[in-house]
């Protein structure tokens, strides 16, 4: 077969361990999974409903254009509908973007460790990667734009990053937008947007503005609660996303998917209850490694990345074995930290105490 060189290299993805298959093995009644930054309180009762009310139309293809996703999306960002595109999941639209910009004799610049996707897709396009490893769990951004020259095609930022949840402040992102040259993507990915509460966070969309070159992805799979349905999107000047278009899947996103999210997006007091639960939980996390000197990062995200000094493989296991699914750290660059979703107060706090059995 004439394979890409490329993939021959490439593990498929490796999905973290289900709640039924943790049962089972450990003989557990409950286990709760904290791995994967999921909305532990579901999602808007109202995005449900919906997707009960669209079962009769499964027969048929949804709208390829998601024009009423389009118009509601659209109408909430107070953007043209012309200036999203859609995707079976944000990860969707990174596939895209490297599909349509990346190839070999580019290179792309991105953080280490990040979210592992923007590295997997430009290995299948066979384009080189520049990693600029964070500096202090943070961006660093001048070391960024050094990495970037005349074959740099795509720029990766994500924030807050996964899986630090560390951000970008909005003057370090203006001074490093300032500096790209027009030719370059740069991708801001802010998968957990809607959970930030730092007051020096930019306003990524009125940058779209000003930023021709500049793409922002968000999701509904994260504080809106429908990881399962994939749905996300990008935001971007209306050329840009014209010209990505072509990349996608036809009918990439499904009609549950579009009235789950339209029902979802309007109700903003479910993301209110969830962004002040999330902070809350959070709370509890850093009580916990300040009380037992653990160190962590801040995070602006529903997860934390904490640092228990040791074997990151141990913790997880730890865990796993008395019911509480987490994400080690050692194959996300850290090996010897454990990266944890912010559950309810009750999963906190069940996590929390076998995280003091194992200390
Ligand atoms: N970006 C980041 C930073 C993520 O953490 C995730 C999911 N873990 C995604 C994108 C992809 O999200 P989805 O495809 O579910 O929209």
């Amino acid at each position: 077969m004439k394979w890409k060189k490329q993939i021959l290299g490439l593990k498929p993805y490796q999905p973290g361990r289900t709640i039924q298959e943790v049962k089972q093995q450990y003989g557990l009644k409950q286990v709760t999974k904290l791995a994967s930054n999921e909305n532990p309180f579901g999602c808007s009762q109202a995005a449900a409903d919906a997707i009960a009310n669209h079962s009769a139309s499964l027969a048929l293809y949804p709208d390829g254009y998601a024009s009423e996703l389009r118009q509601a999306v659209g109408g909430h960002l107070e953007i043209k509908p012309e200036q999203l595109i859609f995707g079976n999941g944000s990860d969707e639209i990174i596939q895209i973007i490297s599909r349509s910009l990346l190839q070999p004799g580019v290179n792309t610049v991105m953080a280490a460790p990040t979210f592992p996707q923007y590295k997997h897709n430009a290995i299948l396009e066979g384009s080189e990667i520049r990693e600029v490893p964070l500096k202090g769990g943070y961006h660093d951004l001048e070391a960024m734009a050094e990495a970037v020259d005349e074959n740099t095609a795509v720029v990766w930022l994500c924030t807050p990053n996964n899986p630090t949840g560390t951000y970008i402040s909005s003057q370090d992102l203006s001074e490093f937008l300032q500096k790209m040259p027009a030719d370059v993507l740069v991708v801001l990915d802010e998968a957990y947007y809607e959970y930030v509460e730092a007051e020096d966070y930019h306003d990524s969309l009125s940058l779209i503005k000003e930023y021709k070159n500049l793409i922002v992805l968000r999701t509904f799979s994260k504080i809106y609660g429908l990881a399962s349905l994939r749905v996300g999107y990008g935001v971007a000047d209306e050329n840009l996303i014209r010209t990505l278009d072509p990349a996608r899947e036809p009918f990439n996103v499904n009609t549950l998917a579009h009235a789950a999210a339209i029902a979802a997006i309007k109700d903003q007091e479910f993301l209110k209850r969830c962004k002040k639960a999330n902070q809350e939980g959070l709370r509890q996390f850093y009580t916990f490694c300040e009380e037992h000197q653990l160190d962590y990062y801040p995070s602006s995200g529903n997860f934390i990345l904490i640092d228990f000094a040791c074997d990151a493989n141990e913790v997880f296991q730890f865990l796993l074995e008395r019911g509480f699914i987490v994400r080690s750290g050692a194959a996300l660059g850290f090996p010897t930290s454990v990266r944890v979703t912010v559950g309810s107060m009750e999963q906190n706090a069940g996590v929390i105490e076998c995280m003091k059995e194992f200390l």
